[in-house]
């Protein structure tokens, strides 16, 4: 039995949370969810959005499951899922975007993996106020230490998945410092990985490459704020943000979490689409060595997308989060 810290989260949080729990009880996973509340849930009900038991909870049993999380935008508490990352030293975001069967989206061959950098750059909100009202500066920090540590995960997976290419994407001809150090990291890292293929890109170059000709990249690499703005853009290459997991991975704790925020545009009417937290879930799953029970649940998934009549509005469908849900339980095999 694994003991998993589930985090329902905010916003349509709770409903794919559901949907996640009832396919893995159907699939007959052996998990003890243990579960807890953090962001705007726990803000409202005991007015801090980290609770100490959900941060003890995942210093315990060291990985979770986690929902959405709002986080309000200008003034308000800063984002839970930053501290997180940050306390459990989960360095490495790692964000697949692949081309789903049955799924109508621009491009037919999409299979790139980014690997975020997940604790520092612009991302850490170091923020102070030079005037107040009317200069405003933000500092980005970037080490040897955290770079060198997601480079390496990148070329490890690639080495370990066969994947042939690692692209590295920096603002280094204008950030030269912080961006120069990232890429400085990235060729000494790549010479230790002859066999793979290794470039590097600045930003602005990748967001056109990767609406133009996505299929010619393989595993990313990038920093924490061009890893949050490229892996949307990456989900929307393969269908939309309904479809895209994401891990949190660190030396000794793992969080799992879509790539989506909590969607307060469609909570609490049954229309999110569970599939980007279920391949978190997924994920989840591979990563404790249960890859035949996450093969069966993906392949029902799978099938389950050929009849649009049960999948959610955001791939076509005129289903509800329930009857997706219903269904792929329905298609376990
Ligand atoms: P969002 O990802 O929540 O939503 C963007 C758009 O995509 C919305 O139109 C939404 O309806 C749609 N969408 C997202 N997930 C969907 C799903 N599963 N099914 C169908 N449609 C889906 O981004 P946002 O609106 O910019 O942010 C809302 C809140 O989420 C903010 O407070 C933000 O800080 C937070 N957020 C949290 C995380 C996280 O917890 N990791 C990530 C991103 C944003």
């Amino acid at each position: 039995m694994h003991d998993i810290v589930l985090i329902p989260g905010d916003g349509i949080g709770p409903e794919i949370t559901k949907s996640v729990t009832t396919i893995f009880d159907e699939a007959g996973a052996d998990i003890n969810w243990i579960e807890h509340i953090a962001g705007l849930t726990a803000q409202e009900e005991l007015g801090n959005p980290l609770p100490d038991e959900t941060i003890e909870a995942i210093e315990k049993h060291r990985i979770a499951l986690k929902g959405p999380l709002t986080t309000p935008v200008g003034a308000g508490f800063r984002s839970v899922n930053v501290a997180m990352r940050k306390k459990f030293a989960l360095y490495s975001n790692i964000r697949p975007a692949k081309t789903l069967p049955h799924i109508h989206s621009r491009f037919e061959d999409v299979d790139l993996v980014m690997f975020r950098e997940n604790t520092e750059g612009l991302y850490i909100g170091k923020e102070q106020w030079v005037e107040e009202d009317s200069h405003a500066e933000s500092i980005a920090v970037v080490t040897r230490d955290a770079s060198e540590k997601v480079v390496r995960a990148a070329f490890e997976y690639a080495k370990n998945k066969g994947r042939d290419k690692v692209t590295l994407v920096h603002k280094a001809n204008i950030l030269k410092y912080t961006c120069g150090l990232f890429m400085e990291v990235g060729e000494e890292i790549a010479k230790d990985y002859p066999d793979i293929e290794y470039e590097d890109l600045i930003v602005d170059n990748m967001a056109m490459q990767m609406v133009m000709r996505p299929e010619q990249f393989d595993v990313i690499v990038t920093t924490n704020l061009f890893g949050d703005i490229l892996s949307d853009l990456a989900s929307g290459l393969v269908g939309g943000l309904g479809l895209t997991g994401a891990a949190n991975i660190g030396d000794d704790a793992a969080m799992f979490e879509a790539v989506h925020g909590s969607a307060p545009d469609i909570a609490g009417q049954n229309k999110a689409n569970p599939i980007a937290f279920l391949l978190s879930g997924l994920m989840l799953l591979d990563h404790i060595d249960e890859n035949k029970l996450a093969d069966r649940i993906r392949q029902a998934v799978y099938y389950t997308l050929e009849d649009k009549s049960v999948c959610t509005p955001d791939i076509g469908g005129s289903g509800t989060t329930e009857t997706f849900t219903e269904a792929v339980c329905n298609n376990l095999q």
